[in-house]
């Protein structure tokens, strides 16, 4: 690429400096595929969540609703890959 006379006096003589992007992690989403919405007893994300970030509000007649505590996923995947039905995701969010 040329560089004007123009462009050395202007101070481009190097690319213009790319934002750098707010980091990302990932966080763990219950879907509605969910067995414990059901009623059918599964809990098995939260049993393999060491960090003790999934807790299941009763929702009457033997349902459950799983629940991820704000700001304790840490984005491991553990409960994801035990999910029978791959209810849950996981979500890049903003750090
Ligand atoms: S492992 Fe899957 S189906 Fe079981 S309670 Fe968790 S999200 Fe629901
Ligand atoms: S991704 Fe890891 S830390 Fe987050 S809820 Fe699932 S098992 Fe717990």
């Amino acid at each position: 690429m040329a560089i004007s006379r123009a462009d050395l006096f202007r101070g481009r003589l190097h690319p213009k400096p790319v934002p750098s992007e707010a980091p990302q992690t990932l966080e763990a989403r219950i879907g509605a595929a969910c067995l414990s919405y059901t009623g059918t007893d599964c809990r098995m994300c939260g049993d393999h969540c060491d960090r003790g970030a999934i807790r299941f509000r009763p929702l009457g007649r033997g349902r459950w609703l799983p629940i991820i505590e704000e700001g304790g996923c840490t984005g491991c995947g553990d409960c994801s890959a035990v999910c029978p039905v791959k209810a849950v995701t996981m979500e890049a969010v903003t750090a």
